[in-house]
């Protein structure tokens, strides 16, 4: 039974808000929210166990941060939060129904004197589970809309957008992804996807998982395209990486045998560290930062769930976002001498808190008016 006697307010400098509660008996909770500048918090809830208790609310910490600079690089009216249910995430049966029903309790009571957390599934989560919590609060979005095939179309409108970008430095001016080699990694929900939009693009599609029925899918739908062995991927020549697995593939074993000219997918911390990014940036690679890449599944939430907004409209929508917000963040990098992966944290923090608000009409151009580059038509 939700007793709001378990819930205590933590003091988390820079935070809008962390609440700690005992759900059930031995079961803890945290809901974070980072920002609420732009709008009410959204942010999945993870079901996971920690080493102690302390890792469980660094943890949601962490993740509220990157929901703020994520919807905000989105350009959604939404702010950053995030929840952890700690608990072993196998459980199952009326005792996971259990949780998950005090858990709905525990994000109504947070939202109780104000708007200002919203949960979805999230990591070892489900929208079943979502359905569950949803008996006790309202306040759960993304029960309705399959964010991975808007994912796929964000990745494909950023790796479009920077051939075209920059097409005078790397493709002798051709702008378009007609004839450009793409090799996706990971055929889950997005990378399928991603591979239809390239095949029917023209692009020359290479494509590498772990799971051979997925290859093998693949090859029988897009008649054409080449499968890459597993341990190969760091072997190939193609114009553009678009890791679509796992995170940390540009890392330390692998950044030396990296021969791509763009990299943009949808898997969330591609590179292993920060300093990576200046690394990627030093061999002559475009790195798009990944939660601009990535950022379509959110943004379908926003126009399809809450604002019911048509197919149609959502695609341009989150077309045109992620154009705007690489072509911010290619722009940040030139003007301030940073890798790609810093200038996009720059580029939020001037969305979210760095600007006064009569900059909000301004232009991309106007706010970055000294750019070397050549703007895609
Ligand atoms: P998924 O689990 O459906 O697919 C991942 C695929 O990668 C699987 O087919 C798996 O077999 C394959 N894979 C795993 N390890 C591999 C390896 N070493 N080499 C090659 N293939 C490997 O996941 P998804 O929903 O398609 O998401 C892909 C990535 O994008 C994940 O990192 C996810 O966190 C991120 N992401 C997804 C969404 C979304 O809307 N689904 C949104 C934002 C970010």
């Amino acid at each position: 039974m939700f007793d709001p006697a378990k819930v205590s307010r933590l003091n988390v400098p820079r935070w809008e808000a962390v609440y700690r509660c005992e759900i059930t008996e031995g079961v803890v909770s945290f809901v974070a929210v980072h920002d609420i500048s732009r709008g009410r918090a959204l942010g999945g809830c993870r079901m996971a166990l920690y080493v102690n208790e302390s890792l469980a609310l660094t943890d949601a910490l962490r993740l509220s941060r990157g929901m703020t600079f994520k919807n905000a690089i989105a350009d959604l009216p939404l702010g950053g939060g995030k929840s952890v249910i700690v608990c072993d995430p196998k459980v199952s049966g009326t005792e996971r129904e259990h949780i998950l029903e005090e858990f709905g309790k525990f994000v109504a009571w947070v939202n109780l004197e104000q708007d200002r957390y919203y949960t979805a599934e999230d990591m070892n989560t489900t929208v079943a589970d979502m359905h569950v919590a949803k008996r006790h609060t309202q306040h759960i979005f993304g029960t309705s809309v399959d964010p991975s095939p808007y994912t796929a179309w964000g990745v494909f409108s950023g790796i479009k957008y920077a051939v075209d970008y920059f097409a005078m430095d790397l493709f002798e001016g051709h702008r378009d992804i007609e004839g450009k080699s793409v090799l996706i990694q990971g055929l889950g929900k997005v990378g399928m996807t991603l591979c239809q939009y390239l095949y029917e693009a023209g692009a020359k599609v290479l494509v590498t998982d772990v799971r051979e029925d997925a290859c093998a899918a693949a090859a029988e739908t897009y008649p054409g395209i080449d499968i890459v062995p597993v341990d190969q991927v760091f072997n190939v020549d193609a114009d553009v990486f678009a890791p679509c697995a796992r995170g940390e593939v540009i890392n330390r074993h692998t950044i030396d045998d990296l021969r791509f000219k763009i990299i943009c997918g949808a898997a969330n911390n591609q590179l292993q560290n920060s300093k990576m990014g200046a690394k990627v940036q030093k061999k002559g690679i475009v790195y798009c930062p990944d939660y601009v890449a990535n950022m379509g599944g959110v943004c379908s939430i926003q126009y399809l769930e809450i604002e019911q907004l048509s197919e149609q409209i959502t695609r341009e929508n989150i077309e045109r976002t992620v154009r705007k917000m690489l072509g911010l963040t290619f722009r940040a990098g030139f003007r301030n001498n940073l890798p790609f992966n810093k200038a996009v944290d720059l580029v939020v923090k001037q969305i979210v808190w760095g600007k006064p608000k009569e900059d909000a009409g301004l232009s991309n151009a106007d706010l970055f008016p000294l750019t070397h580059t050549v703007e895609p038509t």
